[in-house]
């Protein structure tokens, strides 16, 4: 294949960009620049009644958020322009007049009345060879009746003539050759004159071919126009030209089977869409992987394994890992289930990896939120590097890490009752001077003099140890705890503990 690559993301702006969309722009732009090739993202505006407001920046900003970039695009601009289809309405035209004056498609003035009888008359009504002649189109009203219908303003739409009874093959890269009969295709609507503009086959024809596409690359339930697709590039004399296919599986349910929904996302808690999505219409709000708190390297990551693998055992993979492995050859014909679970884990794989500058980073805000400040980004940094291994997401480290920022105003009373005796006040009298003893805080140091102060009075190291916690942390969790009293400024610690002796009441002994 000696053809440059060019692909492009086609999206409908007619709302919030599906999770299932997002992979098919991924696996486009992994493909893209694995062969260094070209990516255009075009805006498929032709079907004005389901237009969205702000669906095309939602697209922008999603695909940006996920690092997939553009060569070319309503934004970057390009030589192919212009790259929203409603703004293509000339070009179009011309190739409509092409297949009329070709003979390969015609115009019919049936209105949705008759179309609707006919439905009611003829069983299995479809618009083809065997009914066109029954209708009211230029087949049937001649040329002239036409022209005079058109002229007395009548709308009209323009089908394509689909020849019956030849096999229509559709090469697929991961399906295969997909054969169908010519007779099952109806002659569909390219255009439509009442708002001058053509429907989405006749388009992305159009605009594949003008554009150079080598590869067109999306979701399966595409699949089933593929073979009109094919018929249209032969019906506009390109057929040397034709793009490969390639139909990606269909994202299925986590549990049961069928596609994945919306409603699969709120049932089971997991968003469906890339950014939070804000209805302009119903003023719904739905939620998104960024806003609940999904790093885009792990979001990436996690749909590029969703109908694809690698071919060996390797699961956590940048994108430069996914450019360097991808393949079509690894990617299945079944649908992906969408085992949202191991979005989690990914997410905290990466949380994991991640340099504890960056994670305070992106911590800071949640601080923020919680009316936290006066803390420096170092700190921070050692806070979250602590407890990073026990988050998923980066609200998790509030969660684990919060007794870093404030006093506990709360001790927990399992663990006041299991480790504070009548005892207890006293010892961490003794810690207290203990700690105030010690020059060098580091880790090792002063948890060497702490234990070696325990064993020299002969306490139970558990439950002085506990107690220390439960003053410090609020209970028994938390990192180590010389790890902490490392961080934390000393005169802290101790605060805590006199705080701990005056608010927890000694039990009876
Ligand atoms: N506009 C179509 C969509 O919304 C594009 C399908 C295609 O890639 O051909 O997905």
């Amino acid at each position: 294949m000696d053809r440059k690559v060019r692909v492009r993301f086609a999206p409908s702006p007619t709302g919030p960009l599906h999770i299932g969309g997002v992979r098919t722009a991924l696996y486009n732009y992994i493909f893209a620049r694995k062969n260094g090739g070209e990516m255009i993202l075009r805006i498929e505006d032709t079907d004005s009644r389901r237009f969205v407001p702000g669906a095309e920046d939602y697209i922008n900003e999603s695909l940006g958020w996920l690092g997939i970039q553009f060569d070319e695009g309503v934004r970057e601009g390009g030589p192919h322009g212009p790259y929203r289809q409603s703004e293509r309405r000339d070009i179009y035209r011309r190739y409509v007049k092409q297949l009329l004056d070709d003979g390969k498609a015609y115009i019919a003035f049936d209105t949705p009345e008759e179309l609707e009888k006919a439905r009611e008359e003829i069983p299995n009504f479809q618009y083809d060879a065997s009914t066109r002649m029954k209708m009211r189109n230029s087949l049937t009203l001649g040329e002239e009746e036409t022209r005079r219908l058109i002229d007395a303003g009548e709308q009209y739409v323009v089908r394509i003539l689909i020849e019956p009874g030849r096999d229509v093959i559709v090469n697929d890269l991961i399906r295969g050759e997909v054969k169908i009969n010519s007779s099952i295709i109806d002659d569909k609507v390219l255009y439509k004159s009442a708002d001058d503009l053509p429907t989405y086959h006749l388009a992305n024809i159009v605009d594949d071919h003008l554009m150079e596409v080598s590869h067109v690359i999306r979701g399966e339930e595409w699949l089933p126009s593929a073979p009109l697709h094919v018929l249209l590039y032969e019906a506009l004399g390109w057929k040397d030209s034709m793009p490969e296919f390639v139909h990606l599986p269909l994202l299925l349910k986590p549990v049961g089977n069928g596609k994945l929904s919306k409603r699969d996302g709120d049932k089971l808690g997991f968003p469906v869409f890339p950014l939070e999505w804000h209805d302009p219409n119903s003023g719904e709000i739905s939620s998104g992987y960024r806003e609940k708190g999904y790093l885009p390297e792990a979001v990436v990551n996690f749909l590029a394994l969703l109908g694809w693998n690698p071919g060996d055992d390797s699961e956590l993979l940048s994108m430069q890992d996914l450019i360097e492995k991808f393949s079509f050859d690894h990617c299945s014909k079944s649908g992906a289930k969408f085992d949202y679970k191991k979005g989690i884990w990914f997410n905290h794989e990466y949380l994991m990896r991640m340099p504890d500058d960056k994670l305070a980073d992106l911590f800071m805000p949640v601080l923020a939120r919680k009316g936290v400040d006066g803390f420096d980004k170092e700190y921070v940094a050692h806070a979250v590097g602590m407890v990073k291994g026990r988050a998923d997401f980066v609200d998790d480290l509030w969660t684990q890490a919060d007794f870093f920022f404030k006093a506990p105003e709360e001790y927990a009373a399992k663990d006041v009752k299991k480790r504070w005796s009548a005892d207890t006040p006293r010892i961490m009298g003794e810690l207290i001077e203990v700690l105030e003893g010690i020059d060098d805080m580091t880790s090792a140091n002063a948890e060497k003099i702490v234990l070696d102060w325990i064993a020299s009075k002969g306490y139970h190291l558990g439950n002085v140890m506990n107690a220390f916690r439960l003053a410090v942390v609020g209970s028994c969790r938390g990192p180590h705890m010389f790890d902490i009293t490392e961080l934390m400024p000393r005169e802290e610690v101790v605060a805590r503990i006199r705080k701990a002796v005056e608010r927890i009441p000694a039990p009876e002994n």
